[in-house]
């Protein structure tokens, strides 16, 4: 079998490029092993505020204007709906708050997703002392269901191999690279936290980010925003809400845990006051970047091999965009952003 590009790893990276490879109608093959959980536990929200700091997301009106026509390709595409548009309220914790987002309220940058008019609203069920403050052009990509979806798609027509990929039995011949019964022009690693087994990519500067989220069932909790308190609790409809996120550093597991659950039923007492019930925990590895920027780019010595990675906490909005910029430097030979391009890193 002879295709133009292999693609490792089909979580949002994966996907974006194949995206790309699609509409450029190039041949590919994908392999997924399901050893990373990622894409596919998120909460998929996007928003373009760094809430703790009210500071605006790096490129984010930019990156929003390619995701958001992105996902409504692929929802006609798929004939699945996975853009949910909603307010974010961020419940404030003193004056002090308050005032520091009136400041932000003014920032160019922030203007068009920030309201000044303080939401003073009681909402059952929900703790804030010192109301809300509404960010508006946010929402969440139900990456599960897209993912599994994309999934589906691509296995109908033969596109994707469950099995993992072994880093061992690639063979580079100048400019042919085969790999079991498939001959590439290239290689797209696209592998989240799996990159730290990639013989090829390992050097980069990849940290895990382990993230828990509970899915719990309040019946008496009636919100159809999302609250940004101390955790995010995301209304998913029947009274289920996902909660979340941990961040843990050290745990290079996508197991869920029970000092995940415990941090988070902790922290939920200052958040909500009404009973719940959890119904499901889940967890998986952000591939996080000191810096925060993804790492993208040929490797220094290989130029069929490549990387798409580095998403950190924010794969949905970033995705589509440098994926984009990816294709292009390989195939039109645009120039990759120099913020994601992997030759900041020296081997
Ligand atoms: C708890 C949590 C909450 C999050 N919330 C949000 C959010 O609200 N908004 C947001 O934008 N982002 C969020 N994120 C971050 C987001 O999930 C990531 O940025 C994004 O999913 C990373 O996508 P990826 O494709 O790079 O990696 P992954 O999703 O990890 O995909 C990599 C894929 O490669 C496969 N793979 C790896 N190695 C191999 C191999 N050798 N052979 C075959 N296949 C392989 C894996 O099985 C996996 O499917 C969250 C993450 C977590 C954990």
């Amino acid at each position: 079998m002879k295709v133009d590009y292999i693609v490792v790893g089909l979580g949002l990276a994966g996907l974006a490029f194949v995206e790309e490879l699609i509409a450029a109608k190039k041949t590919f093959i994908v392999f997924e092993d399901d050893s990373q959980t990622s894409s596919l536990v998120a909460g998929g929200v996007y928003n373009p505020v760094i809430l703790k700091r009210f500071t605006p997301v790096w490129n984010a009106q930019e990156q929003l204007k390619v995701a958001l026509p992105f996902y409504k390709k692929i929802e006609e595409k798929l004939n699945i709906t996975v853009d949910e548009k909603f307010v974010i309220k961020k419940a404030f914790k003193s004056i002090e708050d308050q005032n520091t987002w009136f400041e932000a309220c003014d920032k160019p940058k922030l203007i068009a997703y920030l309201d000044p008019t303080l939401d003073s609203q009681k909402y059952h069920g929900v703790i804030a002392d010192f109301s809300f403050g509404n960010v508006h052009e946010t929402g969440r990509i139900d990456t599960k269901k897209l993912v599994e979806s994309y999934r589906s798609y691509l296995e109908d027509s033969q596109l994707i191999r469950f099995e993992n990929f072994e880093y061992q039995l690639v063979c580079l011949d100048n400019q042919l690279i085969t790999y079991k019964d498939v001959s590439a022009s290239r290689i797209v690693f696209c592998e989240g936290f799996g990159i730290k087994k990639n013989p090829y990519f390992k050097y980069l500067p990849l940290n895990e980010a382990k993230g828990e989220l509970l899915t719990i069932h309040a019946p008496e909790l009636n919100i159809d925003f999302l609250l940004k308190s101390t955790l995010f609790v995301l209304p998913l409809g029947n009274n289920l809400y996902k909660v979340g996120a941990t961040f843990n550093w050290t745990d290079k597991t996508s197991d869920p845990s029970q000092e995940g659950k415990e941090e988070l039923v902790e922290k939920l007492k200052k958040v909500l006051n009404v009973p719940y019930t959890i119904v499901s925990q889940s967890a998986g590895i952000r591939p996080t970047v000191a810096g925060r920027r993804p790492l993208v780019g040929v490797h220094p010595t290989h130029e069929q091999l490549i990387v798409l990675n580095g998403l950190g906490t924010r794969g949905v909005m970033i995705a589509p965009t440098v994926a984009k910029n990816l294709y292009n430097h390989l195939e039109k030979e645009e120039e990759l952003d120099k913020e994601i391009d992997i030759r900041r890193f020296s081997k």
